[in-house]
């Protein structure tokens, strides 16, 4: 078995009616050294001889937490999904990582355009201070995807970096909402990927990162190669077991 190690579950809180926060630590009382945009995987125990894995993104921002954190969405009758929102403090599981190439590089684009459905934009979380770094020399917009308002995880996290930093334009996009009243600018009707036609990104300036929902990161990466996009200024990261 490759470098798993032990961690028990510290808090474990709802951000969201279908996602909980979980904040671990390491039975070594080491913090996990991760670079932002990282996962680990959990380890279950074997069903039918074969070995569980479940990865889920770091959603820690370095410098405000030496804990594991991680956001979990539920999945109905989901075996993570099951065991870890009914876990208890005090309970122990076996994890591996971190893993993972959905991280900055060293490059300065005019602009990053970070996408994400729901829990897929935690890696963006943890990315937030170093992000924020570049901010003078770079643009950033990031769209987070869920069906209402009340599904809207992290995003005062969000709102207060695009408070503090012009450069950093956070929008969140309802799929299922239907009304405008009493929005937020921020605050927008319809998929993450309707906001291309406003953003325009070209492959001239533009590197793209989307995560979550492989339905999403299949329609966007559609549009974004009709636009002249190649794989690697798009990077992506779907969320399959
Ligand atoms: C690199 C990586 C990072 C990930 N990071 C996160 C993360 O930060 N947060 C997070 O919540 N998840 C994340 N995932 C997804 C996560 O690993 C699991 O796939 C997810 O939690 C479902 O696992 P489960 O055991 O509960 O459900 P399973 O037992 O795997 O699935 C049960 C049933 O639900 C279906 N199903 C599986 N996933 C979904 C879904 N999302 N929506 C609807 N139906 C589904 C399956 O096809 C199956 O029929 C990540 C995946 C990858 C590959």
């Amino acid at each position: 078995m490759q470098n798993t190690f032990t961690v028990t579950l510290v808090e474990t809180t709802l951000l969201t009616p279908k996602v909980r926060h979980l904040k671990l630590k390491r039975h070594d009382g080491q913090p996990l050294e991760f670079t932002p945009g990282q996962f680990v995987s959990f380890h279950f125990p074997a069903v039918e001889g074969k070995e569980i894995r479940r990865s889920y993104s770091l959603a820690a921002i370095p410098g405000q937490s030496s804990h594991i954190e991680l956001a979990l969405g539920y999945v109905k009758g989901g075996l993570a999904s099951e065991t870890l929102f009914s876990a208890k403090p005090g309970d122990q599981f076996t994890l591996s990582g971190p893993y993972g190439r959905l991280v900055l590089r060293d490059e300065n684009p005019q602009r990053y355009i970070m996408v994400a459905t729901s829990t897929g934009i935690t890696p963006y979380r943890s990315m937030l201070p170093a992000l924020a770094a570049r901010l003078n020399q770079v643009k950033a917009v990031i769209l987070l995807g869920v069906q209402t308002r009340t599904d809207a995880l992290y995003s005062a996290d969000f709102l207060a970096y695009a408070n503090q930093y012009p450069n950093l334009d956070f929008r969140l996009c309802y799929s299922r909402e239907t009304e405008k009243e009493g929005f937020l600018p921020c605050e927008h009707l319809g998929y993450v990927q309707d906001q291309f036609a406003l953003l325009n990104p070209s492959p001239d300036k533009d590197i793209v990162y989307l995560c979550g929902n492989p339905n999403m990161i299949d329609a966007a990466y559609d549009i974004l190669k009709e636009k002249g996009f190649n794989a690697q200024q798009v990077r992506r990261e779907k969320y399959v077991s």
